[in-house]
């Protein structure tokens, strides 16, 4: 779509994308109507905003499709199977989500995408990328979930050679025509299977990422279902497949080889079978799991023409962000660990593979997930367990299968307040030299407003449990 003028566009859901996007798009000349299930007083003060400037919008019903509808931009997380879509593919109405449209209004000379999902580490992964590229002088951005948002650096007037772009499995499935430079899928495990309807779904709508890759398509030796995606893509000509593990590469693949980051898939020299990028060390935190962040970033910017010297730069210069694995404070020797950001069973179980002997906080949400594969795994680590949250039965539960003897406390409560009986049940199972680490597989929305708030909840315990001891 070049020509704007008169379009009739409908965005779906007011909120972080779609207030930007109706703006946009109004600014460019369309007919744009949004529609919003809410009708509360929030939802209204921003209607008024938008009806100021001369844009319709209708609240309290997003099933049904305005009439005359051109095109529906939607917000990433409406669920596919809303009444709204099923109008749209009745009425032969293209959806696009705020992906999509970014990409479809960039310039002709915009900078190429260097994309990454996967179900954790996208984004430690995205911002150890563009922390690796500004070590190479690029003129770049992390973008999507973090940072600058996508139409922003799509139509700013910031000037990029090349983004590092985060895309969640809900914006892949609402994009259809997007085409990376390169694209990395980091894992698959199950999650937010309660939006996708069922594995096959989410792994297919992660797989978008690949299509039309111009030079590499990044996978995960360790995770197979990641080089399926690959080999089910329609890619350009010449792009290739590409590996990361943390044991010793093959060709084609990064890896790691007595603590060095490796290369054996870009190798400029044709001497050498393989290129030291960085140390182990120079990864923070040099967890696993975050080791293999790591090699997915370098592994994108080496299909970007990156020297290595600037890999080891970049990864040296990136600093984690908040609640991934922070340490908070030791009390009594206790060492207590915020990974609130553990949000699902397969992002708990890397950071439970993290410790040796762990007081665990758990429980939350589990958006339809299965917590036996991350009990059985970490159960002969586990000192004790302390459960919150709405569903903490599903955890409580793997932990008599699969860690009977391991003690547990269940804190029937739900109220913010509960976090902190949490964080003083748990210094009571913990002896010295062990963690606690709040991880808790689930999201925070029955408890807190998201996860950042229950990381800074966990905190505020550690610090009056320090004070209470000191
Ligand atoms: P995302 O943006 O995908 O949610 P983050 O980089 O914010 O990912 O990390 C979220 C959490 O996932 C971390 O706190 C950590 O517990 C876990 N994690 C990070 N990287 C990985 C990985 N490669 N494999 C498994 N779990 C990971």
């Amino acid at each position: 779509v070049t020509d704007w003028q008169g379009k009739h566009v409908t965005v779906a859901g007011l909120g972080v994308s779609g207030i930007p996007a109706a703006k946009v798009l109004h600014g460019l000349g369309a007919h744009v109507t949004v529609v919003n299930d809410g009708d509360d007083e929030r939802s209204r003060t921003q209607a008024a905003d938008l009806e100021a400037l001369g844009i319709t919008v209708r609240l309290g019903d997003g099933d049904t499709l305005p009439p005359g509808t051109e095109l529906v931009v939607t917000t990433p997380g409406w669920k596919p199977d809303k009444p709204l879509f099923a109008a749209a593919a009745e009425a032969g109405v293209e959806v696009w989500g705020d992906v999509e449209l970014a990409w479809r209004l960039r310039g002709p000379d915009a900078a190429p995408w260097l994309a990454v999902t996967g179900t954790n580490g996208k984004t430690t992964t995205v911002r150890m990328l563009a922390s690796i590229l500004e070590a190479a002088g690029l003129r770049t951005a992390a973008v999507g979930n973090i940072g600058v948002s996508l139409l922003d650096a799509v139509l700013g007037d910031e000037t990029y050679d090349v983004l590092a772009v985060e895309l969640s499995s809900y914006q892949l499935h609402w994009s259809p025509s997007l085409r990376a430079h390169s694209a990395a899928v980091l894992n698959l495990a199950p999650d937010h299977l309660d939006w996708h309807g069922s594995m096959e779904a989410y792994a297919k709508d992660k797989g978008r990422i690949y299509e039309g890759n111009q030079v590499a398509c990044v996978y995960n030796v360790a995770d197979k279902a990641t080089e399926d995606l690959v080999r089910e893509a329609d890619v350009e000509e010449g792009c290739r497949a590409i590996g990361f593990t943390l044991g010793t590469p093959r060709p084609s693949e990064l890896g790691v080889v007595e603590g060095i980051l490796v290369d054996r898939a870009f190798v400029e020299d044709r001497q050498k079978q393989a290129q030291e990028l960085a140390e182990v060390a120079d990864v923070n935190p040099p967890a696993p799991h975050n080791v293999a962040n790591a090699l997915a970033a370098a592994a994108l910017a080496r299909a970007f023409g990156v020297e290595p010297a600037a890999v080891r730069d970049g990864l040296r210069n990136f600093r984690p962000d908040a609640h991934r694995i922070e340490h908070v404070a030791d009390v009594a020797d206790v060492s207590y660990v915020d990974d609130s950001k553990a949000t699902n069973p397969h992002a708990a179980q890397a950071s439970l593979a993290a410790y040796e002997s762990i007081v665990w906080i758990a429980g939350g949400l589990a958006k339809g997930a299965s917590f036996d594969e991350l009990v059985a795994a970490s159960a002969p680590r586990l000192k004790g367990a302390v459960l919150i949250g709405k569903e903490r039965h599903l955890v409580r539960e793997a932990l008599a299968r699969h860690a009977p003897e391991v003690p547990v406390v269940d804190l029937d409560r739900t109220d913010t307040g509960a976090m902190s009986a949490a964080v003083e049940e748990a210094a009571r199972l913990a002896a010295p030299g062990d963690t606690v680490l709040l991880a808790p597989a689930c999201a925070s929305m029955d408890m807190f407003v998201n996860y950042n708030k229950r990381g800074e909840a966990f905190a505020d315990a550690v610090h009056a449990l320090a004070a209470d001891r000191a």
